[in-house]
């Protein structure tokens, strides 16, 4: 066993420090399969714990990185074998278990995917956490059996990864997509994606009223706070909004109205431990909707060494679309 390189989040009395350094491979955790990790991404999570803004590294020290793809070194596992292209997202790798941000990666086999077929491992990553989450939350509207020609559906949140990749989703599907963003000059990016209408954030970023002109049909939410309570409030009788994300804030100051007088639906998307079967469907769907040519330009790349750099970005909502960070 040797070393190799990644990004180590260590606590002392000063706080979390980050740091690009040799890691022993002895030192890896239990796992019965390891992976020469190729490629990571960037989500809005891996900011939280590259910065120690929120609590996200409950382990020290720390590999951070909440998913990756890569190849099979070694493999305990009856499903896998040295050479199999895989996908990890989730369970608690980057925040419990050592993570992505590094050239090895030790994890049980039974949270790996196969790579689906038709995607590359960078696609893969270029997807990552955000992407297979913006897929559940349409698997979720889809399940609930919203429709395209029941209205529209908004996307909040939209120039970031989970909204990138949902509008381009939803638009594919036929959905008139009204994309909320904070950023203007992001206007023409979203439209390349898909979005018919582009929403001005600021109107749903304020305390509103309990129940609104009626505006869309569906939603796909990555923002929480009052942006949640505003969509909530302006969703068509029998709309159905799916949330995923707390990029706003982790409060939810609505009120029982559009539950009750419109019957609004609220669906919770959890991507970190959901079950296989549901998984793997994401991933199959996700290889056989998504434009490629679309995932393609919302994606930017950077190698590992500068990933520590960005997750003040991210945070502070400066990063566009997807970012794939190169491993090997
Ligand atoms: P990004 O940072 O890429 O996207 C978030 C977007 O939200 C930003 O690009 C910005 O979009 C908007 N935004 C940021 N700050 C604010 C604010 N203060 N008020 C309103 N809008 C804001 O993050 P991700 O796409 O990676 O993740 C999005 C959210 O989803 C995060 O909260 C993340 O934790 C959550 N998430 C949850 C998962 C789950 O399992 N439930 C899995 C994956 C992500 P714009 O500039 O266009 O307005």
């Amino acid at each position: 066993m040797g070393t190799f390189k990644a990004w180590v989040v260590e606590k002392g009395e000063a706080g979390q420090s980050l740091a690009f350094r040799d890691f022993d491979e002895a030192d890896l955790m239990d796992g019965d399969v390891t992976v020469r990790v190729t490629h990571s991404t960037l989500n809005y999570k891996d900011g939280l714990a590259l910065t120690g803004t929120s609590p996200v590294v409950r382990r020290f020290p720390m590999i951070p990185g909440i998913d990756f793809s890569g190849i099979v070194e070694r493999s305990d596992h009856p499903e896998y074998k040295p050479g199999d292209a895989v996908v990890l997202t989730g369970w608690g790798v980057g925040e419990t278990h050592l993570g992505a941000y590094a050239q090895r990666a030790r994890v049980k086999g039974d949270w790996l995917v196969p790579l689906p077929q038709g995607l590359t491992p960078e696609q893969a990553m270029a997807i990552g956490t955000a992407g297979y989450t913006a897929m559940l939350c349409c698997m979720a509207l889809d399940a609930h059996g919203v429709k395209p020609d029941h209205g529209p559906v908004i996307v909040t949140g939209a120039s970031g990864g989970v909204g990138s990749v949902a509008v381009a989703l939803l638009a594919r599907a036929g959905w008139h997509v009204i994309a909320s963003t904070g950023r203007d000059g992001e206007a023409d990016y979203l439209k390349g994606l898909g979005a018919a209408e582009i929403l001005d954030r600021a109107e749903l970023s304020k305390p509103g009223k309990p129940l609104g002109k009626e505006r869309w049909a569906a939603g796909i939410d990555a923002v929480g706070s009052t942006t949640l309570a505003n969509v909530l409030a302006q969703t068509r009788a029998d709309g159905v909004v799916a949330a995923c994300g707390l990029a706003q804030g982790m409060d939810l100051p609505t009120s029982v109205a559009p539950f009750i007088l419109r019957g609004v639906s609220l669906l919770g998307i959890n991507s970190v431990t959901t079950p296989q079967p549901k998984r793997r469907e994401a991933w199959v769907r996700l290889a056989r909707d998504l434009d490629l040519a679309k995932l393609a330009t919302m994606t930017n790349r950077v190698r590992l060494e500068e990933v520590g750099r960005l997750g003040e970005a991210i945070l502070a909502g400066k990063v566009r679309g997807r970012i794939v960070v190169e491993v090997a």
